[in-house]
């Protein structure tokens, strides 16, 4: 019933013509589609109009991809303001609305059209580099609710390339084993913390994971992936793991190849390092801003500034790709904090916070413990009030409300938080 694949998975691309292409004709093919996208969201994307003609731009400027400096970049922050004054997108959207198949709800809060036909080829090359191949029986792990990275993003890039998708989302750890050895299960798209979860819960049904299961290959984003975490679950389950890296809002900006030595950049975006205080482009080798150009017409987000931070390298990768690569996420260049592949705003810290009174002092401390994420909310308490017994876990529960990620709640004596503590205190190391 399973055909049993024995291919050479570190071989071969998704599309040749494409990932292959000589960096100067790479340069002049990405110049053509801008010129075209830039001239559609001018004419389809209200947002974008106002944001040219308030920055003096005309599309008739634009002629290559050294012409984008022109343009101002939009931090995610302006699209959740701009989308908070004219939802549901902030006229971003390039279609009518009457065009969608779904809207998508990110944390944020933050909307995202969802297309009737999935073009983007990001994910499909990052899952083909990784390893995926027709006939591979996929689960897809990530959540499937609300957001637009399973459903809309993965789902159908696993299609794209002849993946048959079981699409189990988030949690069911013991029924997921079951389905992982039942259906023989070749594939794996998710967090690297819920692959982890995934063996200990296999090793504790007295499984053997290379033996009893079938992976092979597994897609993981969202969360950091240390490298001592990747080699305990390649050598656990006997499968090769490629990471991936973009954006809810304007999808892959990077994927991970055989070489594993950094995120090429996919062919159907443009990516930038900029200096996040200037909007100007760095060359390679130096960090700044991720800065993403989408030639997606439903939601032609040009220059959308992704927070992160990275840096470019055009050295040439053995695998035969010719995309400039990010070397790799160094972190947010603000204060907002990934934790358990969602970010977390300062802002929602403050707002689980107004909702008592009682609390004098308090900072968010994001660790890692057996390569997962901890979010503990330490509080100082004002001295005259008492604290009830049920006050940790109301807390508790305001703060799944609010950051959808579940942390624990620590009283503290007063003096303990420093004066002048950040909101969120990342204290992880990654080795
Ligand atoms: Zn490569």
């Amino acid at each position: 019933m399973f055909p049993k694949y024995e291919l050479d998975r570190s071989q071969g691309f998704y599309k040749k013509n494409l990932e292959t292409m000589p960096p100067l004709k790479r340069t002049k093919h990405l110049g053509e589609k801008l010129k075209k996208i830039i001239r559609y969201a001018y004419k389809n994307s209200r947002a974008f109009r106002n944001k040219m003609d308030s920055a003096g731009a005309n599309p008739a400027d634009i002629e290559t991809i050294q012409d984008l400096g022109r343009l101002p970049v939009t931090p995610k922050s302006h699209l959740i303001e701009l989308q908070k004054e004219n939802p549901p997108f902030g006229g971003f959207e390039g279609v009518p609305l009457a065009k969608l198949r779904r809207i998508f709800v990110s944390p944020g809060p933050i909307q995202e059209p969802g297309e009737a036909d999935y073009k983007d080829l990001g994910w499909a090359q990052a899952l083909y580099a990784a390893g995926f191949r027709s006939g591979d029986i996929v689960v897809n792990t990530f959540s499937y609710h609300m957001v637009p990275f399973a459903l809309n993003m993965l789902d159908n890039s696993l299609f794209q390339i002849g993946c048959i998708t079981i699409p189990t989302g988030v949690g069911n750890t013991e029924q997921q084993v079951h389905i992982l050895r039942t259906l023989k299960v070749t594939a794996f798209c998710g967090t690297p913390s819920f692959l982890l979860n995934l063996a200990e819960k296999a090793e504790e049904m007295g499984l053997d994971l290379k033996t009893d299961l079938s992976l092979h290959v597994g897609f993981v984003a969202a969360e950091m992936l240390p490298e001592s975490l990747r080699s305990q679950l390649e050598e656990k389950f006997g499968m090769v793991i490629r990471q991936s890296y973009g954006t809810a809002d304007i999808g892959c900006l990077g994927y991970e190849c055989s070489e594993k030595n950094g995120f090429h950049i996919p062919d159907d975006k443009i990516v930038e390092i900029v200096d996040p205080r200037t909007g100007k482009t760095l060359d390679p080798g130096k960090a700044g801003e991720v800065v993403g150009t989408t030639f997606n017409k439903v939601y032609p987000l040009i220059r959308f500034g992704t927070g992160d931070l990275s840096l470019l390298t055009s050295d040439p990768c053995p695998c035969g790709r010719t995309s400039p690569r990010l070397v790799k996420i160094l972190g947010r260049v603000d204060q907002a904090t990934k934790v358990r592949g969602l970010f977390i705003h300062p802002g929602q810290v403050k707002e689980v916070i107004g909702r008592y009174p009682q609390i004098e002092k308090y900072r968010l401390v994001v660790t890692r413990q057996d390569q997962k994420d901890e979010m503990t909310l330490q509080l100082e308490l004002k001295k005259e009030s008492s604290s009830l017994e049920s006050f940790n876990s109301q807390v508790e529960k305001s703060i799944r409300d609010v950051l959808k990620v579940r942390g624990n709640v620590e009283l503290v004596p007063p003096g303990t938080i420093p004066e002048g503590s950040k909101i969120i205190e990342d204290q992880r190391t990654w080795g």
